[in-house]
Order: C-alpha cells, then structure tokens, then sequence
C-alpha cells in the first residue's frame, strides 16, 4: 500500500517510520529533498500549495493524508475525487480559519476564549472595550509556533499590534490566565472506532512548545475532553489523528485550537504508549484496528530549539530516547526531541530537572 503525504517534515517523517513495519510505502510532496520526510520516503518535488503538485502526488499513491495545515482545502477536494484524503478537507478547512475553528467548539457547545473578528483598528479598539485587556490579537490563518500573534496588555501595545499583523484577517481573544495548558490526542478510524491518549500536559516558551509531560490528566477531565474529541470527529466521519489544545483553568477546559493531524505534544507515545500516535494514525486512516493507547508509565518529551544536544550525554541517562530530524539549525527552529519514559512521575521529574539545563546550553541558552 503506497500512502502519500503532502509535507516532508518531522511529522511525516515519524509518520512514515511507523508505517514500515506495517508493510506501507511513503512518497512525500515538498519543495526540496533536504527535508526530514525525503531521508526515509521516497519525494515528489513540488509546491504544497499548488493544487497541481498535490495532483501529481495523488497520482502516484494510493491514500494521501498531510503533516501540514496550510494546504489549500480546494485542492485537496479536487484530488479527492479520485485517491482517498484523510482526514477529510471539511475538517482541515475549519482548523485553518481560527473563527471557523471557534465556531466548530461552539456547535459542540466546546467553552473557547471569549473573541471578536478584527478587520480594522476601529473594530481593534471596540474589541479591547469589549474583551478588556490584556488580550492576544491572532492572525486568524497560517499561524504557528506563536507566530502571527501579539498580546496586549496596555493601551500602547495596540498600535504595535496593528501594524505589526494588519492586512490579514485578524482575531482578538481574551487573555486566558490558565493554571496550565493540556492537549487532548484521539484517534478514529474509518468504520467509527476510536481511542485517545491520556491527557498530556504542555509547558511553551515564548509561544513554541518546549515539554510535553504525560498522563496528566483528572479523570474527569480525561472524560470530558474524550467526549468533546468524539463529538468533533463523529461530525466529520473524521480518520486519522485528530488533537484538541486546551487551556485549564479551575478545573475547566477551554479550548484554544485543534489540528486536524499528527501533534508535537504527542511524540511521549512513540516510547511513552502502546502504540505511538503515528501508527494511529495511519491505521485510522487505512481503517485497520486501532493500538491500544494505554502508557507504558510516565513520559516526557523535551523539544531541541535552533541547535541538538550532543547524543551521548543525552542517552547516558537511563530510558532516554533521541529523536534528531536531520534539520538544519537555526535560531528557535525545532530539531529534534528528547524523550523519557521512567515507572514513577517523581523520577521521571528529577531526570527532566537535569536534562533541561543540558538541552538548553547546547542551544546556547542559560
Ligand atoms: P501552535 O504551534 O501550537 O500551532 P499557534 O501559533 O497556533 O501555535 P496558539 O496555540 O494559539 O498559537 O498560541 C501559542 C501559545 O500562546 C499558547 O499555547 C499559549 O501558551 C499562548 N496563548 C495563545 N492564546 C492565548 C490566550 N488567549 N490566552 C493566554 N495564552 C494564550
Ligand atoms: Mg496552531
Ligand atoms: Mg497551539
């Protein structure tokens, strides 16, 4: 079975190296060959963003699915018609569009920040009197790692807000003052089965995810985000991998966005669970059975920003596991990650306290 995936990066990667043993075949599109996905699949060299490019990919496998957000929905619909995509575009298109995305929470009565569509500096400042400050003004497409958006905590920020994201549709939400931010990983496939992982919880820096710890989730609000995963993903006769980022705050969960894809607060399941998120996926989407997502005990998963860690240091320590993607460094960008998996939270804490310090250093940082 030959699956295509549009987007060469890490995700499609590890996605393709969970496939392997299944007996699957990978071919990635993207522009160039010096990417995380062409070191292990085969690659078609083209534009993600050209309905063209994903036509020619289509045409050579037999199931496309994508490790990307900013595909053009059209297009994917367009390919559609003749090679099965998963997860299904309707769904991409909603994740793509922060108001589309708010609005899908909503129809599942899913509780979000409160917000307001911004499309000019008067309609900036009545959202500010409505929502009060501070408050973090999004671009409502095409954002990630905490790009494209700026907080306003004073009356000064928001001229800079406004030159800094104007031109592009635009979002205003309220602060969320959270106790901390969790994500909520399921997976469904074709014929209607499901599963999800325990909760995990998400520590970012400067708007980029930096350590994933898992389980940690109350039961209560293990269920509750279940039943908002399976909502989301019955309404769309969802396949694959579909992951829910939550802010937590007095014991609720608020929704802040959801990828319709493999996730970065999930790579504690390749080592840290039963069967890994990219497996799931990819038998969700061919609908075989689904892995059990139980964990084999408490994980962590630490992201490398802008430089590796050497490899030594970094396994010496013991139920370590490293995860370089062959990226070239640069300031902030992700490279790789660490992850640990111990029998007892308290253990698992004090590796996290001393391989913190040695991941940073080797990024240049304290
Ligand atoms: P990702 O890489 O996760 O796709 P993104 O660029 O889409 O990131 P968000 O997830 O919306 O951005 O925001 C990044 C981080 O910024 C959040 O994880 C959170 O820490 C902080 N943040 C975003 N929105 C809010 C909010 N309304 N209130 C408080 N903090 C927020
Ligand atoms: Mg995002
Ligand atoms: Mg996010």
């Amino acid at each position: 079975m030959s699956i295509g995936i549009i987007g060469a990066g890490q995700l499609g990667r590890m996605m393709a190296l969970a496939g392997y043993p299944l007996g699957l075949r990978f071919t990635f599109l993207d522009k160039s060959k010096d990417t995380p996905g062409a070191q292990v699949g085969d690659i078609v060299l083209g534009d993600f963003m050209q309905a063209e490019d994903i036509r020619r990919l289509a045409g050579e496998v037999e199931l496309l699915t994508y490790d990307v957000e900013n595909v053009p929905v059209q297009a994917l619909r367009e390919a559609a018609g003749d090679t099965p995509v998963h997860p299904a575009p309707a769904i991409l298109e909603a994740a793509q569009d922060r108001l589309d995305e708010k609005q899908a929470f909503a129809r599942h009565g899913i509780e979000t920040a409160p917000y307001r569509p911004v499309d000019s500096k008067e309609a900036l400042e009545t959202a500010i009197e409505a929502l009060g400050m501070p408050a973090v003004l999004k671009r409502r497409r095409l954002g990630y790692d905490g790009r494209g958006q700026h907080f306003i905590r004073a009356a000064a920020d928001i001229e800079t807000a406004w030159e800094a994201l104007k031109g592009a549709p635009l979002i205003l939400e309220g602060f969320v003052d959270f106790d901390r931010e969790v994500s909520l990983i399921g997976v469904r496939n074709r014929s209607g089965e499901t599963a999800f992982y325990p909760l995990s919880e998400n520590s970012h820096e400067d708007g980029i995810l930096r350590l994933s710890v898992a389980p940690a989730g109350q039961p209560a609000l293990q269920s509750e985000a279940e039943t908002q995963l399976k909502a989301l993903m019955e309404d769309h006769g969802y396949a694959g991998i579909l992951t829910v980022e939550y802010f937590e705050k007095d014991g609720r969960l608020i929704a802040n966005e959801m990828a319709p894809r493999v996730h970065n607060s999930g790579h504690w399941t390749i080592e840290g669970a039963a069967t890994s998120q990219f497996e799931n996926h990819l038998r969700g989407i061919l609908d075989l059975p689904l892995g059990s997502t139980r964990p084999r005990g408490h994980a962590a998963m630490i992201n490398c920003l802008g430089r590796m860690p050497a490899l030594e240091p970094v396994i010496r320590f013991a139920d370590t596991h490293y995860h370089d993607y062959g990226k070239s460094p640069r300031p902030r960008r992700k490279l790789g990650h660490i992850t640990v998996v111990r029998d007892d939270r308290a253990s698992l804490d004090a590796v996290i306290t001393e391989l913190m310090p040695l991941i940073k250093a080797a990024e240049g940082g304290e």
